[in-house]
């Protein structure tokens, strides 16, 4: 019950005692007697009279205003952190790149100076949740993360604890592209969805998976790990060891691996040019010679999105979603990738389930991963059992 009540709080903003008893269905002296208590461990407090409905006037509950929590979001090449308020508005973030490859100690020693750094600019000691995603399958239970393809040294590394030691308060792990899902559902295009798939598309390719209003892991947490389906018999070996999967061909590791190909054998004078510039090509850089007009990199982004469209179709299919939305750093590249993705999936789907289907872009960028670990975090912290403050 009172999870419930702080949920709600933090997802709809100021309730009346009249409201919140609706919304739960329970009687007004209960709902009286818990925000009580909720007040009393300084998670609530009264925030002025609510809108009068022709009977008694009632005082609106709001969340004690110094609730503050954490979102980290680390994916393979940058790492997104942030400290929110209890309904999950964001008060400061920052981005920073990192290489996931160079192991837990390097990299969370590196989200604990950022995190520290943003805590101290909005004056805070101690945050009442950290939230963490990474990009690799997580034991949500353990709160570790098991044998990812693309991170060594993180298989079995206990990321919540050594977190929640550091912090001194509790953590939730999970992976990036399911906190960037609820991320999107709680604060950007998927608001008022229930079924939605978000999909990342940064170095690797990931979905999560939101049914009914719910984020599904799968019984082993790698539900949504799109990237390695096979998309073809033969093509490049992927950060998996196998062959032919979506990532290998449209991830962004892979289009840099084929915009370096395109450039080194003057298919694109373009590619070479920034190539010549900068030492090494980003999906990015495939982004800017698109802009430049380069024919190459604008086949690159069309057979990219093609083989995107093509597991999605299959996903819809499969799953008929309401929305499905795009984010993760190579939606920098955008509109072309976007206009192929739908192009493929709308052609290759049943028209019943895609009617109504729309293909979007993220709009929270870096910031849908921190809200979500946000979100995550705070749902621990409000549950029942939890709700104490040090
Ligand atoms: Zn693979």
């Amino acid at each position: 019950m009172q999870a419930r009540i702080l949920a709600l709080l933090r997802d709809e903003g100021p309730l009346s005692r009249v409201q919140l008893a609706d919304r739960i269905g329970v009687s007004r002296t209960t709902i009286a007697a818990e925000v009580g208590r909720l007040g009393d461990v300084g998670l609530t407090q009264e925030a002025g009279p609510a809108e009068s409905r022709g009977g008694r006037r009632s005082t609106l509950v709001d969340l004690a205003p110094d609730i503050r929590f954490v979102g980290i979001s680390i994916g393979a090449t940058a790492m997104s952190v942030g400290v929110t308020d209890g309904r999950l508005a964001v008060l400061a973030t920052r981005t920073r790149s990192c290489d996931i490859r160079q192991g837990p100690e390097v990299v969370l020693a590196a989200a604990i100076e950022e995190v520290r750094e943003l805590l101290a600019e909005v004056g805070v000691e101690q945050p009442m949740g950290v939230g963490i995603g990474v990009p690799g399958p997580v034991d949500f239970s353990r709160g570790v993360s098991v044998s990812p393809p693309i991170m060594p040294g993180w298989d079995g590394y206990p990321v919540r604890d050594a977190m929640s030691r550091e912090f001194g308060c509790p953590v939730v792990l999970d992976n990036d592209v399911n906190v960037m899902a609820l991320g999107e559902q709680h604060s950007g295009v998927a608001r008022t969805t229930r079924d939605f798939l978000f999909v990342k598309i940064g170095t690797g390719i990931g979905c999560g998976i939101v049914v009914d209003g719910e984020l599904y892991r799968g019984v082993d947490g790698c539900a949504g790990d799109i990237g390695h389906i096979r998309v073809e018999d033969v093509g490049p070996t992927c950060a998996c060891g196998n062959t032919g999967c979506l990532e290998a061909f449209s991830g962004g590791a892979a289009l840099a691996r084929d915009a370096t190909a395109a450039a080194r054998s003057g298919r694109s004078p373009v590619l070479a040019a920034l190539l010549e510039q900068n030492g090494v090509l980003t999906a990015a850089d495939v982004g800017t010679a698109v802009s430049a007009g380069d024919a190459p990199s604008l086949q690159l982004i069309r057979d990219s999105g093609q083989r995107i469209g093509q597991v999605l179709a299959t996903l819809v299919s499969f799953l008929n979603p309401g929305l499905i939305v795009i984010g993760g750093r190579v939606t920098g590249i955008g509109h072309a990738l976007l206009a192929e993705i739908r192009g493929v999936t709308y052609r290759r789907s049943l028209s019943l389930a895609t009617n109504k289907l729309p293909i979007v872009l993220s709009e929270l960028g870096d910031e849908a991963g921190v809200i979500g670990a946000a979100w995550l975090i705070s749902g621990a912290v409000y549950a029942p059992g939890s709700a104490s403050r040090s």
